[in-house]
């Protein structure tokens, strides 16, 4: 398989809730687009990994995307470890992507940064020709760091994702067991009524950054090139 661009997440969900608008753009421009789950979720507070697998895949059919499977590494309990490397490092060779998007390296679930890490340690094992690893070496040419779920940090790009927000909310609410019914103290799992206003008035913070109504926030390491200056976007006054 061949991909354009590659997802990959801690948690079935992750994707949706961080990125999904921009997994539906590239969805809807043609682009062959997957997403790699590392756990099944089954360490969370609500919803068992066959239940979450189910919604899993409903909201896969939601986004159009052209692949999506689990590693099935334990929840809570990602590790950077030689062993989780090469097994994330053999998907990306069978899954060959262009571009791949981590979860941001820093942020208040373990399972979220160390993802980052792990998965930026994988793409870079996954070139490495003698490993032992089965296919030939892949290593994706662009990396991209989804940081949704940490607002304070400054995005290097945002993708407006304003025609794709309602169908990003409706991927969202596939995952039925992840919402209580009611407002929960902790505010960890957002009542389903509570949802539209959290991902909207988020998306909303970000896109008012580069002047379009809703965005996604991504951060890079490398400097962006820019060819022409006189057609940049993004109003400066
Ligand atoms: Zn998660």
């Amino acid at each position: 398989m061949e991909l354009d661009l590659l997802s990959i997440a801690a948690h079935p969900d992750d994707t949706e809730l961080t990125c999904g608008g921009t997994i539906i753009k590239m969805a809807e421009a043609g682009y062959k687009v997957g997403l790699l789950d590392l756990t099944a979720g089954e360490s969370g507070t609500r919803g068992s990994a066959a239940q979450r697998e189910k919604e899993a895949a409903k909201a896969s059919r939601v986004m159009g995307i052209a692949h999506r499977e689990n590693l099935g590494l334990p929840d809570a309990a990602i590790e950077n470890v030689r062993d989780y490397k090469l097994r994330l490092a053999q998907k990306i060779r069978d899954l060959r992507p262009r571009t791949v998007i981590l979860p941001y390296w820093e942020g208040r679930h373990p399972d979220h940064y160390t993802t980052g890490r792990l998965g930026y340690e994988a793409c870079f094992l996954a070139g490495l020709a003698k490993l032992p690893l089965e296919g030939r070496p892949h290593r994706p040419y662009k990396i991209i760091y989804a940081s949704f779920y940490v607002p304070a940090v400054r995005p290097t790009f945002v993708v407006d994702i304003t025609a794709q927000l309602g169908k990003k909310l409706k991927a969202i609410l596939c995952y039925s067991s992840q919402f209580s019914p009611r407002q929960d103290l902790q505010n960890l799992f957002p009542a389903r009524a509570d949802l539209r206003e959290r991902v909207g008035s988020l998306a909303r913070h970000f896109g008012l950054m580069v002047g379009v109504r809703y965005g996604e926030p991504f951060v890079t390491r490398e400097v962006a090139a820019v060819d022409d200056i006189v057609a940049m976007p993004v109003r400066s006054i």
